[in-house]
């Protein structure tokens, strides 16, 4: 599996946590809002879950972008994009 990929396949689960966190979320409070004399245990748990779940993907992306701020060449210290190859002072190779 390339590198590439792996890094896809964690962006799309973290953006599947986020809708998913999203959906129970906003389930569970719709369900408390709509029933509120009916047993709501149901509903709390769905409401814990979906934080839970944004929770986490959103610190992930947090962490991500944070990874992706704090690329420095090896060679010169400049700093450097996620996506380049090469620095853009010295040109050195970025693995
Ligand atoms: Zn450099």
């Amino acid at each position: 599996m390339s590198k590439k990929k792996s890094k896809l396949d964690r962006f799309t689960w973290i953006i599947t946590e986020l809708i998913l966190g999203i959906l129970a979320l906003g389930y569970g409070l719709a369900g408390i809002i709509g029933w509120p004399t009916s047993s709501n245990y149901l509903y709390i748990i769905l409401i814990c879950l979906g934080s839970i779940l944004l929770l986490t993907s959103i610190i992930q992306i947090i962490i991500m972008r944070k990874k992706k701020i704090n690329k420095f060449c090896s060679k010169c210290g400049e700093k450097i994009k996620k996506e380049d190859d090469f620095c853009p002072k010295c040109g050195e190779k970025i693995d």
